[in-house]
């Protein structure tokens, strides 16, 4: 396909650069977004545990109950405590690439326990479309794919951080060979 010159986005063949640079408020979005819709999800938990009884007493006084809670909301401070920092960095020097994959993987894996543990609390009627909670799980799954997936989050961690420690050392490894080191034979344990 042609396409005229004064159709072009940027310049010829920096497609990547300008595909990479969108994806710091994409995946930024896409974190933060999920810190909301985890919390609403506890939310509803923690109103329902506390009125929803069982063996003759409200729920939240089972422990098995109240600590997943304390597990939830703790993750959730840190994940957003991760979303601020990788926000800020992006803001002050742009190059932000390493925080914003940390703080989408975190945060995206963070509020999937969250909604799983929100519907584990309501029990059966988690499950059903009375409350929000089984279209917030069905949604927050999307996050750990959509905007670059968990995994390709990691190769980007890795390879950021490798580059970081390694600038300007003479031995400086290609870290897309990581799998592999041609120069050691291979060790068997049996
Ligand atoms: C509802 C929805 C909306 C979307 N909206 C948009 C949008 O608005 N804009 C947009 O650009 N995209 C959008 N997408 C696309 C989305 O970003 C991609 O689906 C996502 O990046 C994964 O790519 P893929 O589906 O091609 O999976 P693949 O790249 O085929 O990956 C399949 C699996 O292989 C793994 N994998 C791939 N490569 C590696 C590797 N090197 N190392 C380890 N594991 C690897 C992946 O992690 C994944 O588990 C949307 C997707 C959905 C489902």
């Amino acid at each position: 396909m042609k396409v005229p010159k004064e159709n072009l986005v940027g310049s010829e063949n920096e497609a990547f650069l300008i595909f990479d640079s969108m994806m710091i408020p994409e995946r930024l979005t896409s974190a933060a977004g999920v810190l909301g819709m985890a919390r609403a999800a506890l939310d509803v938990a923690v109103r329902y545990s506390s009125r929803r009884k069982a063996f003759g007493r409200p729920i939240r006084e089972f422990q098995g109950v109240s600590f997943k809670v304390a597990d939830a909301i703790m993750e959730l401070d840190a994940a957003r405590g991760l979303v601020y920092l990788a926000a800020r960095a992006a803001d002050e020097d742009g190059n932000a690439r390493r925080l914003v994959s940390e703080a989408k993987r975190f945060a995206t894996e963070v509020a999937w326990r969250v909604v799983n543990h929100s519907m584990q609390i309501l029990g059966g009627i988690g499950y059903t479309n009375v409350f929000p909670v089984e279209r917030l799980l069905r949604d927050i799954r999307l996050a750990m794919i959509w905007t670059g997936t968990s995994e390709v989050m990691n190769l980007i961690i890795q390879h950021e951080y490798y580059r970081e420690v390694l600038k300007g050392k003479k031995d400086e490894r290609e870290v897309e060979l990581d799998a592999t080191d041609y120069n050691e034979e291979e060790v068997v344990f049996e």
